[in-house]
């Protein structure tokens, strides 16, 4: 995508690139859509969630993870100890895939530009991916989520230094039971103890 891309002239808020984001038509997903499911959270938060894109519920309520994996994703957070008011929770592309089918590749790098903004902007220092898109989006890696969580990555671009966790995608540990859903809160407890670890001292 080139810099011409419409979140990169958005503004400098988190509000201004939301509202460019809701008029976006960049990719055929715009033409089935309800509304643009752009992300919800602090401006402040320290951790960041990525998933993959709007469902049925998200389309209808603007809000990403309300459906039943929202659900799930929501004890996930309070197990740790937060609130989804305390976290941003973003996805890979802003509007629903018809059916809930897979993004496509070019809908993701049309849509991955707003994605950039938000992490630019809220600057977490823990990133945790849901699944393979975002994990796969935010490594850039073909290596797949089940290869991949249980760890923890650096993630450093655009003025981002984050700890980046991948997890399973809250849909997929509903599908799987049990030992999906250990493994889970088993990347959810890293998580809380990266969020534990004394900030690193700013640059000067
Ligand atoms: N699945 C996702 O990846 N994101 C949502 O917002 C909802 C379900």
């Amino acid at each position: 995508m080139t810099t011409s891309h419409p979140a990169r002239s958005a503004g400098s808020t988190l509000l201004a690139v939301a509202t460019a984001a809701h008029d976006c038509t960049l990719c055929p997903l715009a033409a089935t859509r309800t509304q643009v499911v752009f992300g919800t959270g602090s401006e402040d938060a320290r951790l960041m969630f990525v998933g993959e894109g709007p469902g049925q519920q998200e389309d209808l309520q603007g809000e990403p993870f309300v459906g039943r994996a929202g659900k799930l994703l929501t004890q996930l957070i309070e197990g740790i100890g937060l609130t989804r008011a305390d976290v941003y929770i973003a996805n890979v592309v802003k509007c629903r895939p018809p059916g809930n089918r897979d993004p496509l590749p070019d809908e993701i790098e049309a849509c991955s530009p707003w994605l950039d903004r938000q992490l630019e902007l809220i600057r977490p220092e823990i990133l945790m991916t849901l699944g393979n898109f975002a994990t796969k989006l935010l490594l850039d890696t073909k290596v797949g989520i089940t290869k991949l969580r249980g760890q923890e990555f650096p993630y450093s671009r655009a003025g981002v230094d984050a700890v980046l966790i991948p997890t399973l995608h809250p849909a997929a540990v509903l599908r799987g039971g049990g030992v999906p859903l250990a493994e889970t809160r088993a990347d959810f407890v890293r998580v809380k103890q990266r969020l534990q670890d004394p900030k690193p001292a700013p640059r000067a």
